[in-house]
């Protein structure tokens, strides 16, 4: 990419906000359009109430015309800002004046990708701008604009010099064979590597808190056919979406349903009942419901009073990560009252899906779970971090496991090098053209 050989012109709205906008231009014929649209020479970071015309001179608007000369401004490059009176017709016809003068449409996030290019933003906090814009919550917002100010890039660098620091020392142990055996023993490389994999596993615990906290939690529902599963989901989206049915495993498919519980989003999936079956197509869903569930954030097994022990089975396979909640079902058929118990490891809701009885007490749980984490310093992230750090830890892990055996050295510091360079992918050290295309691609147009 020839970076800002070209002027780019867009309309930036906050999301949703109809009439709140501006045209933002980038590039190096901003000086240029900024004149134009003002008549004279602009002052830099001065806010100018100009009248905004069209090439006859024929008035287009009035407004605020905002001039940041590169590279302090937010692409890095010649920025320019003309605020208007919010009308899609008006901005329009000035985005239109300003493609007039020169420039060109702004492709979606192309300004992120050029503040990211110029070294203003590293990707990670590129990726932040686009979960501002778009926080469902007010926690969400907050930790988007944590990791847009660098929060979590910087605990990212952090972990990157602790492990180049690491990859010095073996590196220099290989160096010098006739020592790498001593060097090696040497317990401080061991220390050192503990200290990285505990730091790596803090960090780990807090970007997936951060996934949580951007797309809300993602919730499976498990169980036995007829438990009340589709019921539940019904119960707390409020509406009629799954079938609900006496015949046994009528959910063959796995139905996604997303709901908003205050800003929170819980991404509810209906599962096939978990059994042993002859049936093909029922096996294919609970081959997807197992699926489902080592994905899931939190695991709602739906039972009833007689089976509540037995169908812990349909837990099994659930990460270590995943909270687990058991809801015994049908407490309206007299087998119980609406309460709450809870344990380190397991919560267990008593409650009816048909009245709605004791539901509340579901709603508080998924939303505290949702929102867990979310106090000071609580940054947000995205699904495609974790999986970086993930990779990192299995580096980390055969590194440990390396250094114990035959050529260490050698294996230990392979392990370290990719362990690096999945490490670099979460800020944009190490990132492909494809993966830079299918991040900015998914902003909106202006940002
Ligand atoms: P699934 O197979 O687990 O999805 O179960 P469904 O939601 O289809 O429910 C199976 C049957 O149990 C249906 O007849 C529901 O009306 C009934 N059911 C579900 N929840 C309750 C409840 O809380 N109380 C009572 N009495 N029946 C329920």
């Amino acid at each position: 990419m020839t970076l800002g050989a070209d002027t780019i012109a867009a309309i930036a709205t906050g999301a949703g906000a109809a009439g709140v906008g501006a045209v933002r231009v980038s590039g190096p014929l901003v000086p240029l359009i900024a004149a134009s649209m003002l008549g004279r020479e602009p002052k830099p970071r001065h806010a100018h109430f100009a009248a905004f015309r069209d090439a006859d001179g024929e008035l287009i608007d009035r407004g605020i015309l905002l001039y940041f000369p590169g590279p302090a401004s937010y692409t890095g490059e010649h920025v320019l800002e003309l605020q208007g009176h919010g009308s899609a017709v008006l901005l329009d016809a000035l985005l239109r004046r300003c493609i007039s003068l020169g420039a060109r449409l702004a492709r979606p996030g192309e300004f992120t990708e050029r503040a990211f290019l110029n070294g203003k933003l590293d990707l990670a906090q590129a990726e932040a701008v686009a979960d501002v814009v778009s926080a469902t919550s007010e926690a969400g917002a907050r930790a988007a604009l944590r990791s847009m100010e660098g929060v979590f890039s910087a605990r990212v660098d952090d972990l990157l010099a602790e492990l180049i620091a690491l990859r010095v020392h073996i590196e220099a142990a290989i160096d010098f064979p006739e020592e790498e055996i001593d060097f090696l023993a040497d317990p401080v490389i061991g220390e050192q590597l503990a200290a990285l994999r505990a730091n790596l596993d803090a960090l780990l615990i807090e970007t997936r808190r951060g996934v949580r906290l951007n797309d809300g939690i993602s919730v499976a529902i498990v169980g036995r056919p007829n438990a009340g599963k589709s019921s539940l989901l019904n119960a707390l989206a409020g509406a009629e979406r799954a079938i609900v049915t006496d015949i046994a495993g009528t959910t063959r498919d796995v139905l996604r349903e997303a709901i908003n519980l205050d800003g929170v989003t819980l991404e509810l999936a209906d599962t096939a009942g978990l059994r042993d079956s002859d049936d093909i197509v029922e096996r294919e869903g609970i081959r997807r419901a197992r699926a489902q569930l080592e994905r899931c954030d939190v695991a709602i097994l739906v039972t009833d009073q007689e089976h509540a022990r037995s169908d812990r089975v349909f837990l099994d396979g659930a990460p270590a990560h995943t909270s687990q909640i058991v809801v015994v079902n049908k407490i309206d058929l007299g087998t119980g009252r609406a309460r709450r118990e809870s344990t380190d490891k397991l919560d267990t809701i008593w409650l009816s899906a048909r009245t709605g009885e004791g539901l509340d007490a579901l709603r508080d749980l998924l939303r505290s779970l949702a929102t867990a984490g979310a106090g000071e310093g609580a940054f947000s992230a995205r699904r495609r971090h974790v999986v970086a750090l993930e990779h990192v830890q299995d580096h980390l892990n055969c590194a440990a496991y390396a250094l114990h055996g035959a050529h260490a050295g050698e294996l230990a510091a392979e392990e370290l090098r990719h362990a690096q360079q999945a490490l670099g992918e979460i800020t944009g050290a190490y990132s492909s053209d494809d993966l830079l295309g299918a991040i900015f691609s998914s902003f909106c147009i202006g940002k």
